[in-house]
């Protein structure tokens, strides 16, 4: 019974909705579209990768047929909870019926590497929306290094990679520099492989992450030369190799000279032995001067040691020349040996003039391959 009452009612509620609308034909309420988005380019050259670190460049075609809201860009990433919100509100986008949308977005330093979403949604002023989406790689920012030096252990400039001996010199490339990471450092890795293509190329990879320090940021490395590149000096490539905990890498290319020359460590010229006065570079007219350093010859042995204090005057210059041979008898006790501790004290004899001076120590091995060490000297009156 129940049932046919139903429907006999509903034809009736029908054409009372039908006849209802059909009245309000002449005042009808407008109909806008749902806005649209086109999203053009993300990334440069629509690339879709940013560096972190650096701005996105962003371009998309929008149109609302109600005018434009607002415009929100959301970047987040695939995997992680990092995100990017922007919210435009107001400005050259907000009101218009259409418009070309260009902005660039800064993307955090610390924004981690990976793939992230981009949601650009269109908003009207009906309340209607509309987004368009994209993938975004975001490649982190790797390792930076600066203030990169590398060489022998005074120079510590001068791209020299002495070959050391083991259990003997200290014969070592140092390598100094400061790294900054986002992530944490997980590797440093110096190459060393032999220019050109000849038999015999060599090449070196030593781990050298224990001698940074993660606290400080300092890379303060010593590298051991091994002994048989001695067969093999000259021109090589190094490369220093950066990695941080998300594989993130960085290299530095450089060249250094791998010499089986004499070389010359913790050198030492000054007035005297009290603190300071050793690496003072001065000497007293009429007392001596100290000298002072480790002096190596591992391939070759040594020959000789020259020292020379020249005036540095235009003209005639007073020189002052000291010999260590075998001949002055130097190397009576120690000939051919590989390292000396070299130790002299020089007389500057009391007529010689006040002022300065250029000192040089030479070294020459039994080969004829030297190693010359100049430095200022400055002659006082005691
Ligand atoms: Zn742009
Ligand atoms: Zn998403
Ligand atoms: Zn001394």
């Amino acid at each position: 019974m129940k049932a046919t009452r139903l429907n006999f009612l509903l034809p009736l509620c029908l054409g009372f909705i039908i006849s209802f609308t059909s009245c309000k034909k002449d005042d009808p309420e407008p109909k806008y579209s749902v806005p649209k988005v086109d999203l053009t380019e993300v990334g440069a050259n629509n690339g879709k990768t940013v560096i972190a670190g650096s701005d996105l460049h962003l371009e998309a075609q929008l149109t609302a047929e109600a005018l434009i809201q607002k415009v929100d860009v959301e970047i987040h990433q695939q995997e992680g909870s990092f995100e990017i919100k922007k919210s435009y509100t107001e400005g050259k986008y907000i009101g218009v019926k259409s418009t070309e949308f260009h902005e660039h977005l800064d993307i955090p330093e610390d924004a981690p590497g990976g793939v992230y979403h981009l949601h650009l949604t269109v908003y009207d002023k009906k309340g209607q929306s509309s987004t368009a989406e994209s993938e975004l790689t975001v490649r982190g920012r790797g390792p930076v290094v600066n203030n990169l030096k590398y060489g022998s252990k005074d120079v510590r400039d001068d791209g020299i990679a002495n070959v050391g001996l083991e259990g003997i010199a200290n014969s070592k490339l140092y390598i100094s520099g400061e790294i900054t990471s986002v992530a944490k450092v997980k590797s440093v890795v110096l190459r060393l492989d032999q220019k050109g293509d000849q038999v015999g190329s060599l090449v070196k990879d030593i781990d050298i992450t224990d001698q940074f320090d993660a606290a400080t940021g300092k890379l303060n490395a010593g590298v051991s030369i091994p002994w048989d590149m001695r067969r093999h000096p000259g021109t090589y490539n190094m490369k220093i190799t950066v990695a941080d905990e998300n594989a993130l890498v960085t290299e530095i290319n450089s060249e250094v000279e791998v010499s089986i020359n004499p070389f010359i460590e913790n050198f030492e010229l000054g007035s005297g032995h009290d603190a300071g006065d050793r690496i003072n570079r001065i000497a007293y007219i009429g007392k001596d001067v100290h000298i002072q350093g480790d002096i190596y010859c591992l391939v070759n042995r040594l020959s000789s040691i020259r020292i020379e204090i020249v005036q540095d005057v235009a003209a005639n210059p007073r020189i002052l020349t000291k010999i260590y041979d075998t001949e002055t008898g130097y190397f009576g006790a120690i000939g051919g040996t590989r390292n000396d501790h070299f130790h002299q004290h020089i007389d500057i004899p009391a007529d010689m003039p006040e002022g300065k001076y250029n000192f040089s120590i030479l070294v020459t091995d039994r080969q004829g391959l030297r190693y010359e060490r100049k430095l200022n000297l400055q002659l006082k009156k005691p």
